[in-house]
């Protein structure tokens, strides 16, 4: 990894700089979300040191979590912190650099790799945010990646709350090579994800079927059954529910949404009437289905580093447009079609507070593509 002095590379979407938190203004915060906020070692140590009665009401706050992480202790589902109007009182009394790492990056994500002997750190902004959806759904441009070189420095290496890939020997003969055909790779899929000459659709098929032989070329060995179908569309769309459902629950409405989709895909004809009638009835569907499997494939793909796997980070991609899909069937379902971008993006994050913010349950979607023959790249492109 890059020692002082280095230079590094950043790499980012173009809506990345555009986030801002909304703050007081936001209708759904994430200091709400329900979930424990995880407080670093550093931070922790300050905060302890602090002492009076602003450091007392910090720490009287802090219990340690089952994995043994410091968290703050929620008060009626949020944070103990957030004060009358909305805001965090830490941030306003000591100042936006005494947050913690979580607290002052949500909803930015990072992912460290190298490159051609250089270190590369891709930034994103998550779809937990009603912020950063609003930049990501219904974005009608393409999506522009930018690089820009900045030198190494032990403060930024400290703050750098990434994760680092590890070489992976199967592909090529070094990890330089396995990054760079990664990225080719996902700047194919991009381009295919964005040819509107043809339906979305036909474009994830294509999508899922580059994998498949890029797969191929990686292991040197046939995919022999992703590219085959097998089941019933809808039930093995149930099968994909019952995965979503198995994982930890970190959003108390997951379930309810859960009910109501399985209601709606065994109705008669439930499945394939809605999913045909999704395009005239969601606004921008199109444009909505290809900018969430861009995001995808934005935030997940690079991390077939560790593993050489970039097919089930494509079916992962898939996957989770598949599931975004029946909430928004269920919903139309449910309001007799009246479906509005503003549903659409509390129904997208309700589903990213539930899978995306746990590595454990996006590793537990991914490992049961390895293994369960019903989710095969040909079963998930039938279901679309
Ligand atoms: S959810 Fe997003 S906009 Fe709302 S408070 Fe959190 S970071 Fe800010």
């Amino acid at each position: 990894m890059c020692r002082n002095g280095d230079i590094m590379i950043v790499r980012k979407p173009h809506y990345y700089d555009e986030f801002r938190c909304t703050a007081s203004k936001c209708s759904d915060n994430c200091c709400r979300g329900g979930w424990l906020i995880e407080l670093d070692k550093k931070t922790e140590d300050y905060y302890r040191s602090l002492g009076g009665s602003i450091g007392r009401r910090i720490t009287d706050s802090l219990i340690t979590d089952e994995d043994g992480d410091t968290c703050f202790r929620l008060a009626d589902g949020q944070c103990p912190h957030l004060d009358a109007e909305g805001l965090c009182s830490i941030c306003v009394s000591l100042g936006e650099e005494h947050m913690g790492v979580v607290c002052r990056e949500f909803p930015r994500y990072s992912l460290t790799y190298v490159q051609n002997g250089t270190e590369v750190t891709e930034h994103g902004v998550g779809l937990a945010c009603e912020a950063a959806e609003a930049l990501i759904l219904f974005d009608e441009g393409k999506l522009c990646i930018t690089d820009t070189g900045t030198e190494e420095t032990e403060e930024a290496g400290e703050q750098n709350n990434c994760e680092e890939a590890d070489t992976c020997e199967k592909i090529g003969d070094s990890e330089e090579t396995d990054a760079g055909m990664l990225l080719a790779a996902r700047a194919d899929i991009i381009n295919i994800l964005e040819d509107r000459t043809r339906p979305v659709k036909s474009r994830i098929s294509d999508v899922l079927e580059y994998a498949v032989s890029l797969q191929e070329k990686i292991n040197e060995e046939p995919e022999e059954y992703e590219l085959e179908t097998s089941g019933d569309a809808a039930d093995n769309c149930i099968l994909l529910f019952d995965i979503y459902d198995g994982l930890e629950q970190l959003n108390s409405s997951w379930e309810e949404w859960s009910s109501l989709v399985r209601q709606t895909i065994f109705e008669e004809d439930g499945f394939m009437k809605l999913t045909d009638e999704l395009c005239s009835i969601i606004p921008d569907y199109e444009l909505l289905m290809e900018n969430l499997m861009k995001y995808f494939i934005f935030r997940y793909y690079m991390k077939a580093v560790w593993d050489c796997n970039q097919l089930d980070k494509v079916k992962f991609a898939a996957a989770c447009c598949l599931i975004i899909r029946q909430m928004l069937a269920a919903l139309a379902g449910k309001q007799n079609g009246g479906v509005t971008r503003e549903d659409i993006i509390k129904l997208v994050r309700v589903f990213s507070r539930q899978v995306e913010y746990s590595e454990d349950n996006v590793e537990a979607v991914c490992e049961e593509f390895l293994f369960g023959d019903e989710l095969s790249a040909g079963n998930l492109r039938n279901m679309f």
